[in-house]
């Protein structure tokens, strides 16, 4: 996969200057499923890639910016992560069940219309 410069940059910031405290993982169940702390999954992003599933389980909440003593953007690298993935056609290429199925749900044959008129 080609993550754009940008994408890369972000991630180098983080693999470079995370200490490692994970103070962004105490409420956070996403990275607590996902890493052992952002530093080793963001060098194993530059390593060796990442599942889609990790950048796009992330909420994007952006609370580990606010509580890390060095205001690391985790929430911005994957979403940076995700904007490359879709230029390349993933996830979606991998969920084309799901993408039909949006497809049909909002179709004109399956929506049902509300005039709003009184009965
Ligand atoms: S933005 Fe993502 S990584 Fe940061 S706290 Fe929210 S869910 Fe966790
Ligand atoms: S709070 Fe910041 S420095 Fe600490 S583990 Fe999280 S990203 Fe790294």
């Amino acid at each position: 996969m080609e993550y754009s410069e940008k994408t890369i940059e972000m991630a180098q910031l983080i693999a470079e200057n995370c200490t490692s405290c994970k103070r962004c993982m105490k409420d956070c169940l996403f990275l607590q499923r996902y890493c052992q702390d952002p530093q080793k999954l963001f060098q194993q992003f530059l390593k060796e890639d990442l599942e889609p599933i990790v950048p796009y389980s992330c909420m994007l909440c952006g609370r580990c910016s606010v509580v890390c003593p060095l205001q690391l953007k985790l929430d911005e690298a994957f979403l940076a992560m995700r904007r490359d993935l879709i230029k390349e056609g993933l996830p979606l290429k991998e969920l084309k069940s799901v993408v039909l199925h949006q497809k049909l749900s909002t179709s004109k044959l399956f929506t049902a219309v509300n005039r709003g008129e009184k009965k």
